[in-house]
């Protein structure tokens, strides 16, 4: 099949790409493990968002990017790279309903199943059944009703009613819009969810739920964006106060009669300022210097409040200090082994575990343009190893000692997967697995930091050694990785990102697949 696809590809011949395969590399599994210990310590807290450690973390890789002489492209010409978050947090004593002069207040009377900032008014209504599109079905419960300015009404739960055959990728629904982004398309200005027995199962734990929300501000629109509406969880009262005298409820959508006033008020407004990591080498030839390869690691981890086993300290390690190590060693010994011909810029984001905010607004204020970049490279989570004895040996998730899961190429572009393949064959030659190149893999699309890239139409190049047991937990330690692994990783990664930076042809998308949301 390979040989066929190869031959039917024509395919040029690759050897001069990778001249440099001989020479020797600086990547070494010492200074991995210096690097992924620092970032995974105990001191730094493992990395969250607005903390410290972060600061520390971020304040690590600038000095060592200076010290290679890369080119910082961050604001102001310093290799930080900023982006504001705005976070909201709902009065809840001051929340209520008001239904024909009977007031439901907060946690009684309706719960947040999402809540995205202020709202308030005497509102009009529309009754629109589960809310759900489903357009090549033709199923459009919108169809007839205005909802400009209203509250939406919609059937409890706001998961897929079952039957409608919505298929689910992460937060993708592929083919269908949910109902939280169908009403705010048609205009809508919060949902009113009317309560079924499942929803009602969770009400204790919901009104402790959705209390605060946190957004790039100005959002960038995104599979990962906050939601766009409040919906509001009515108890089993509001809802039949609601629905009095109205018409019956089913398949047909209707305007209420009656208006509702609402008023969820804010009891906190902050504005956060976050950052990503941001330096660039400059390309050598002299017109594909202005086209550019990303190549990128979250640097942030996803901390939790809970100690689990005594441990209260989430390190963060494997996700994402090893990615952020490797993408350093990649920097420096690209930095040291002289210019590709294409530009490669590097990127350590924040706030990947909250949202992929440091991505997202990444590629809405890129600091260069964004159809200049043809390709990028993720790195996230690369230090586990299924080797026989080590603490991932039973994982059947976990990657070998020589492999590695690629995620991207296989779907988006046979000549860029081509490429990567021959490339990858002719240095180290690992064990390339596919169980994630797939479109129906939330790995593939939308869950990492290659989402919003892929979003705007970048080819995308993945590598993850799989997940195991310590994944967002306090004992993602570094003592359970295998830097030599994450050496053979750095090699072959700069091997292929060196490769297609050096590559006559632009990658291109052959094909995007339909789950993947197209934004600008
Ligand atoms: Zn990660």
């Amino acid at each position: 099949m390979l040989v066929l696809l190869l031959g039917a590809l024509a395919l040029p011949p690759l050897a001069p790409l990778w001249a440099q395969a001989g020479a020797p590399s600086r990547i070494r599994a010492e200074t991995l493990a210096r690097d992924l210990e620092y970032l995974s310590s105990d001191a730094l807290r493992g990395r969250n968002t607005f903390s410290p450690g972060f600061d520390s973390a971020a304040l690590y890789i600038a000095r060592r990017l200076r010290e290679a002489g890369l080119k910082p492209l961050g604001d102001g010409g310093g290799f930080y790279q900023y982006y504001s978050v705005l976070e909201e947090e709902v009065d809840t004593a001051g929340a209520y309903l008001e239904i024909e002069g009977r007031r439901f207040p907060f946690g009684t009377g309706f719960v947040l199943l999402s809540f995205a900032g202020e709202l308030g008014g005497d509102l009009p209504a529309a009754y629109v059944g589960h809310g759900w599109i489903v357009r090549d079905r033709g199923i459009d419960p919108y169809e007839g009703v205005g909802l400009h300015g209203k509250l939406a009404v919609v059937e409890g739960p706001l998961a897929p009613p079952a039957g409608l055959g919505i298929q689910r990728i992460g937060r993708v629904f592929p083919g269908a819009v949910s109902p939280l982004w169908a009403a705010r398309e048609r205009g809508a200005v919060g949902l009113l969810v009317l309560p079924d027995s499942a929803s009602l199962g969770n009400w204790d734990r919901l009104a402790n739920s959705n209390l605060t929300r946190f957004e790039l501000d100005p959002p960038v629109p995104s599979a990962y964006a906050a939601a766009p509406l409040g919906a509001l969880l009515l108890s089993p009262e509001a809802a039949s106060a609601l629905m009095a005298g109205e018409a019956p409820r089913g398949g047909v959508p209707f305007e209420l009669v009656k208006k509702v006033r609402v008023k969820i008020p804010l009891s906190a407004k902050r504005v956060h300022r976050g950052y990503n990591v941001v330096a660039m080498l400059e390309g050598s030839d002299p017109v594909l210097r202005a086209e550019y390869v990303t190549v990128e690691s979250h640097l942030d981890g996803a901390v939790g409040r809970t100690p689990l086993d005594g441990d209260s300290i989430y390190n963060a390690a494997d996700d994402n200090a090893s990615g952020s190590a490797v993408t350093l060693a990649i920097a420096e010994e690209m930095a040291a082994a002289g210019p590709s011909r294409r530009s490669v810029i590097f990127i350590w984001d924040s706030g990947e575990e909250r949202g992929l905010w440091g991505t997202r607004w990444f590629v809405h204020r890129p600091p260069v343009p964004l159809d200049r970049i043809v390709a990028h490279f993720n790195v996230d989570m690369v230090g586990a190893s299924r080797a026989p004895g080590s603490p991932d040996s039973p994982t059947p998730t976990v990657t070998g000692p020589d492999e590695v899961y690629l995620i991207g190429p296989g779907v988006l572009s046979r000549r860029l997967d081509s490429l990567v393949v021959a490339v990858n064959r002719s240095h180290l030659d690992l064990k390339l697995n596919r169980a994630y190149d797939r479109q129906e893999s939330e790995f593939f699309y939308p869950r990492t930091d290659a989402g919003p890239f892929l979003e705007r139409g970048i080819p995308t190049v993945g590598f993850f050694t799989g997940l195991h047991d310590r994944y967002h937990r306090p004992s993602d330690e570094a003592r359970y990785l295998d830097p030599h692994k994450m050496e053979r990783i750095a090699r072959t990664v700069l091997a292929i990102v060196r490769a297609v930076a050096d590559w006559d042809e632009r990658p291109r998308i052959e094909q995007l697949p339909p789950t993947v949301a197209r934004y600008r």
